[in-house]
């Protein structure tokens, strides 16, 4: 028993999976033909992803953003467990990475639920914002350049609703955040970021240590 948080041995890290992953079957796909290229490391974890789903159903969300798109992943994990009428405002600024996940959606019957938007982040949730969408959503997903975060970070705060709730990725940064060594700007801009949040008493904090950490924040 440990009230500590456990070191993930890969063998523990596998029988994570085997007793807890129902992973559907395009997601996996979707997962196995990105290995292939050379930024798959920038995809989530299965089990983040199923997780993601579940606090998603947990706040019955239906309006959602998602904030780096990549191949799709994350994106189709979401629109999966949404309603029929569900959304997921998607940002990105590659065609290239998120063709590969058209394709799954299509496939998966969820494309009519993924609002793909091809642009740098900032400008579509400003958009948003603009287009009257202040307090609509309630799930936000942040997972694009690091240094943008604080912005994604308040624009999101707008966007959602009292009770709606952001995630941000990637906050223990592969351990990097306790390493003064690094001082890159993605680093310093996590190390930022989390900082900030813990005294921003607008939301509700809890850092999941599940994969690469993940922050969720809900809005007050
Ligand atoms: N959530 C994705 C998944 O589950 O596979 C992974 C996202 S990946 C870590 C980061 C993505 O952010 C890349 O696809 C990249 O093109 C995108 N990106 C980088 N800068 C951006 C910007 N300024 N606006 C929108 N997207 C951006
Ligand atoms: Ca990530």
């Amino acid at each position: 028993m440990s009230n500590n948080t456990l070191n993930m041995t890969p063998e523990l890290q596998q029988y994570l999976l085997d007793v807890s992953l129902r992973e559907p079957a395009l997601l996996k796909a979707l997962r196995e033909e990105t290995a292939s290229l050379p930024t798959a490391q920038m995809q989530i974890a299965p089990e983040q992803g199923q997780f993601m789903a579940l606090l998603v159903q947990l706040i019955d969300a239906r309006k959602t953003i998602e904030v780096g798109v990549y191949t799709g992943y994350s994106a189709l994990v979401v629109a999966l467990t949404l309603p029929d009428n569900g959304q997921v405002v998607a940002c990105d600024i590659s065609e290239e990475y998120t063709s590969v996940g058209r394709r799954y959606w299509e496939q998966a019957g969820v494309a009519n639920k993924i609002d793909l938007r091809l642009a740098p982040a900032l400008e579509t949730l400003n958009q948003l914002i603009e287009e009257g969408g202040a307090g609509q959503y309630d799930f936000a997903f942040i997972d694009a350049d690091k240094e943008n975060y604080p912005n994604y970070y308040e624009c999101c705060l707008e966007l959602v609703r009292p009770g709606g709730l952001i995630a941000v990725d990637n906050v223990l940064w592969d351990g990097a955040v306790i390493d003064q060594e690094k001082q890159d700007p993605d680093t310093c801009a996590i190390r930022a970021f989390n900082k900030q949040l813990l005294v921003d008493h607008r939301v509700e904090i809890s850092l999941v240590p599940i994969a690469d950490g993940l922050t969720l924040a809900r809005r007050k």
